[in-house]
């Protein structure tokens, strides 16, 4: 047996009681077969979460038993995945209002304080707090993460560094503060921050030679310009993992020939953790269907067609600690058809846009979507990033990061495009950058709205 391998089970077995690592055994056996089922065991295995689900909200969550019995629901009301449309929509606000309504006042599920908490950084206006109990995090933040990492051919004992978004100072109280579980002691972790130089980094990963290295994508753009031979002798490498901002075509491509790894993007968030993981395939993402139920919704709430772009609502199947039913995430994804050649039963999603929250007022249009424009940006096969300032009344401007082998008239190509999708009548700016600046969360957004006076994420 692989000698890190072992040391790493002792050291578990030191710190996880009996039960404990019997409920992460069989989270971890699970995840890792019932990938491989048929999509339709796959649905009915969720349509029975589902039942198993609302009915404990109905019983033991206050804000739904308020919502359901309002709307005259019952404990059977919910039969088939379908029927989830009978249930009203939750959103953020609804949460940060009365946090302490969405959580279950069964205590049976254990002493509250050992939930786990999971909180955003607030970058996106108020933070939010979400609380899991142990069984589902231990699905959710270690077997459902396993599967996804061994999906990209790394296995728990492979080292990971995790570049957070954690001033440098904070680094040590931060990771300090983390469950042992999954995130310290399980393999080799390093942890870095966001907001130091790439090049400062570049010593931790000669000394610490990462199989994998987590990030945002734009992290790994700046990183490519320090990713030296030498480097690249060192460093064991054996995929990239993103997360958190869009991953545009071209800076995939770039990312992989540079790093000449595979590169594995997570989709997710802080309520319901990791949503869908891109297949190695590269026939888009796989959802996490055992503890999340996705659905794509249209403009008018219904299902989205296969293909097209919708709202991306989540329902937390296993969550019984603070259960998360048609939440609205305010991402929008595309639901692909058919099965992955990889062979898994997993459904699949497309073009995962986060965070768009407002339409664009531009005249011509009355209000346009943000996706009609980073669309258009993140499949352009020269452009790596890009950052769109609308400034409201005045023009929209367009920050854009070329690939190396951009042909020369790349930028024209870019500013006819967006002068497409706006219509006439309003001017566009387009220029080439070096790079996108962070924003306070560590992140680029890839839509700024400037009303005179105040700006707005999109
Ligand atoms: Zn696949």
């Amino acid at each position: 047996m692989d000698k890190d391998l072992l040391a790493h089970i002792l050291q578990y077995t030191s710190i996880m009681d009996l039960s404990e690592l019997l409920s992460c055994g069989w989270s971890l056996a699970d995840a890792g077969i019932s990938q491989w089922r048929a999509p339709a065991a796959l649905r009915e295995r969720q349509r029975r979460a589902l039942i198993t689900q609302f009915r404990h909200a109905l019983a033991t969550v206050p804000f739904y038993r308020r919502q359901y019995q309002a709307a005259g629901l019952d404990e059977n009301s919910i039969q088939t995945l379908g029927d989830l449309a009978k249930l009203p929509r939750v959103s953020r606000d609804d949460i940060q209002g009365n946090p302490d309504l969405f959580l279950t006042t069964l205590w049976r599920l254990g002493d509250p304080s050992e939930w786990y908490e999971s909180h955003t950084s607030g970058s996106m206006g108020k933070p939010l707090q979400t609380w899991f109990d142990p069984e589902c995090w231990w699905q959710v933040k270690y077997a459902l993460k396993a599967r996804a990492l061994l999906a990209a051919g790394i296995a728990p004992y492979h080292r990971v560094a995790i570049v957070d978004d954690v001033p440098s100072e904070d680094l040590e109280r931060h990771t300090s503060s983390m469950a042992l579980w999954g995130e310290q002691a399980f393999g080799g972790r390093r942890y870095l921050s966001v907001f130091d130089s790439p090049e400062s980094h570049a010593e931790t990963y000669a000394r610490f030679r990462p199989h994998a290295i987590y990030c945002f994508p734009s992290y790994f753009l700046e990183l490519s310009r320090f990713w030296n031979a030498a480097l690249r002798r060192q460093v064991p490498l054996r995929a990239l993992i993103t997360s958190g901002e869009t991953l545009p075509d071209a800076a995939r491509r770039q990312l992989e020939e540079t790093f000449g790894v595979p590169v594995i993007d997570v989709y997710g968030n802080t309520e319901v953790k990791d949503i869908a993981w891109r297949c190695r395939s590269g026939h888009g993402y796989h959802v996490n269907m055992e503890s999340v139920l996705v659905e794509i919704l249209d403009a008018d709430g219904r299902p989205a067609a296969n293909g097209k772009p919708g709202e991306v609502l989540v329902t937390a199947l296993t969550n019984r600690a603070m259960p998360l039913i048609r939440y609205a995430t305010e991402d929008i994804a595309v639901r692909l058809p058919g099965e992955c050649p990889c062979g898994r039963g997993l459904e699949r999603l497309a073009m995962i846009q986060g965070r768009i929250a407002d339409y664009l007022p531009i005249p011509a249009h009355g209000n346009l979507s943000p996706y009609n424009l980073t669309t258009a940006l993140s499949t352009h096969q020269a452009v790596m990033h890009f950052q769109i300032t609308l400034r409201a009344g005045e023009r929209l401007e367009a920050a854009v990061v070329l690939r190396p082998d951009a042909k020369p008239d790349a930028l024209q190509s870019v500013e006819q495009i967006l002068r497409q999708r706006i219509g006439p009548g309003f001017p566009v700016k387009v220029s080439a950058v070096a790079s996108i600046p962070r924003d306070a969360s560590g992140k680029h957004r890839a839509i700024r709205v400037i009303h005179p006076g105040v700006e707005v994420a999109a």
